[in-house]
């Protein structure tokens, strides 16, 4: 093959090594997102587990407040007792004690099925904390990484650009030029897409139509060509 060929060849390799490390650069903010979600996803279960168990805690001070206001009134009513001297009266005061005092056994019901939640909360709780300390851990280190891969990229794509630096030197000006005109058209942000490609039998690598036989005998004559159809450089395998 010829050597201009070959060093275009060369700085295409190069142009496509660019790129890639240019994508994975622009893969880090995007990653960087992802990763600080993770984090306000723990962070967010920590809040709710806190606000669930401060819930149930609260419940249990209602139902305290609740006994505590029923035995004062049974105090009231033993009080009032002594001074009651019909029997029916008396009566009724006794019923009435035993209702707050069966009120008083619902309310200390409905509190024990609190205290038990309230431990299951207390573990959610606990657990919850551990995974955002956990999290924390990993996303430092993921963030630290995501720095890291930006800083070699961009290390890697300063060396890539002397070397093909160095490449395009000695390359015909014409050419060069030709060939970054194409790689401009062709190639967007997202996909590169070679300016140079291989002739394929009769047709050529980069539209797969069949090139005309001025073209593949011009070939042959010198090393590259360019394709009637599409515009890239052709060249022989
Ligand atoms: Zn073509």
């Amino acid at each position: 093959m010829d050597r201009t060929i070959e060093q275009l060849l060369e700085i295409q390799d190069k142009d496509i090594r660019i790129f890639n490390l240019k994508m994975q650069i622009e893969s880090v903010p995007e990653e960087k997102e992802k990763v600080k979600h993770l984090m306000s996803e723990a962070e967010d279960a920590v809040t709710v587990a806190k606000s669930n168990y401060l819930e149930i805690e609260k419940n249990i001070k209602e139902e305290e407040i609740e006994i505590a206001s029923l035995k004062e009134k049974i105090l009231n009513l033993q009080g009032k007792s002594a001074s009651i001297k019909k029997n029916d009266e008396y009566k009724a005061l006794l019923k009435e004690i035993k209702q707050f005092n069966e009120k008083i056994e619902l309310h200390e019901d409905k509190q024990l099925v609190f205290w038990e939640k309230l431990e299951k909360s207390k573990k959610s709780r606990e657990k919850a904390t551990k995974t955002l300390d956990s999290t924390k851990g990993r996303i430092e280190n993921s963030l630290k990484d995501l720095d890291t891969r930006n800083e070699n990229c961009n290390m890697q794509i300063k060396k890539v650009r002397e070397v093909r630096k160095s490449l395009t030197e000695s390359l015909p000006t014409e050419l060069f030029n030709n060939y970054q005109r194409l790689l401009k058209r062709r190639s967007s942000g997202k996909i590169f897409i070679k300016a140079v490609v291989p002739l394929q039998g009769e047709n050529c690598g980069g539209c797969f139509l069949k090139v005309t036989p001025q073209i593949k005998s011009s070939l042959r004559k010198s090393s590259f060509g360019q394709c009637e159809n599409c515009g890239v450089i052709l060249y022989l395998p």
